[in-house]
């Protein structure tokens, strides 16, 4: 029988796997259109280890397979991107990935062709076909968590460029610098005041080092903040003048509909508070819109967006 909800004029009849290739996790379900099938399965990923990253991956097939009782279309969300024509991964922060020729050692152990996007790219797929940017044309999906990853998404598709680093603005410097913002914390690109350096979690951990000789989490210096500490507000005040700064230059140049936040920062609900009003003097127009919202699926959006690289 036909499920209504399964959206029409899509291929999306078939079983996915959706996989999420992080750095300190790799996560995995199965769906069919927009309905999970599975719980979601997590395994810790190994650490500089590129072999037993794969072999990892092959067992979370294997056993979600097993639960699904077919075997199912493979899509994958990765940290970087995959050269157009080696096809080897550029640009990952969990940096044992790359120049590992991926896509051929995955497809080989698997015995499949798989579908390969940024996690970024993934993320902002998931949010635009049924997430916090259904409805709106154009997405800019960010993911503050470890690292600072960013993706476009226009009418239903993603941007992914010839380059394939479409949407990438984590190793744009800082626009707009104050004084004692250049050059910048050194970001292990190899550049200088990296939007990444400054605004991811580990960014923010060091800034609030900086300024105070405390090494404390994105979280922790949140939940100082609540409870009033003013070191710990200077430091969110920071950190959302220089997101909102990079966001800007964003919006300059694509002008999305929507902007939606992922990773663990996207659970600091001051940022959809500050961050309209603190963007807005950078835009380039007269009358100015930003619509700024928390993810819908949350951490589930990787996962999603990488079966839905089937569509
Ligand atoms: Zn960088």
């Amino acid at each position: 029988m036909d499920n209504p909800a399964i959206t029409p004029g899509t291929d999306n009849r078939d079983k996915r796997i959706g996989i999420d290739l992080g750095g300190t996790k790799i996560a995995a379900i199965g769906l069919i259109g927009d309905h999970q099938l599975t719980d979601i399965q997590q395994v810790n990923t190994p650490q500089n280890d590129y072999h037993d990253s794969i072999n990892i991956i092959k067992s979370l097939v294997e056993l979600l397979e097993d639960e699904l009782g077919e075997e199912a279309r493979i899509g994958l969300g990765m940290p970087g991107s995959l050269t157009r024509a080696g096809g080897l991964v550029q640009n990952a922060n969990s940096t044992w990935l790359n120049g590992k020729p991926f896509a051929r050692d995955l497809e080989a152990a698997l015995g499949r062709d798989v579908r390969f996007a940024n996690d970024a790219n993934c993320f902002a797929l998931s949010e635009s076909r049924d997430g916090a940017g259904k409805g709106a044309s154009s997405l800019f999906g960010i993911i503050l968590g470890t690292g600072c990853g960013g993706g476009l998404v226009l009418d239903g598709r993603i941007i992914e460029g010839p380059n394939r680093i479409g949407g990438e603005w984590g190793h744009n410097p800082l626009p707009w610098a104050q004084p004692g913002e250049t050059p910048g914390p050194r970001c292990w690109c190899g550049r200088n005041g990296c939007m990444e350096a400054w605004v991811s979690g580990p960014g923010m951990t060091a800034d609030h080092e900086r300024h105070t000789g405390e090494a404390l989490t994105a979280e922790e210096i949140a939940a100082l903040a609540a409870a009033g500490d003013n070191a710990a507000i200077a430091t969110l005040n920071r950190h959302a003048s220089r997101l909102a700064r990079g966001i800007a230059m964003v919006v300059n140049i694509f002008d999305p509909e929507r902007i939606v936040l992922g990773g663990g920062l996207s659970n600091m609900s001051h940022l959809y508070q500050d961050l309209p009003r603190l963007i807005t003097p950078h835009i380039f127009a007269d009358e100015k819109t930003v619509d700024i919202r928390p993810p819908k699926h949350g951490a589930m959006s990787g996962v999603r967006g990488a079966a839905r690289l089937w569509d």
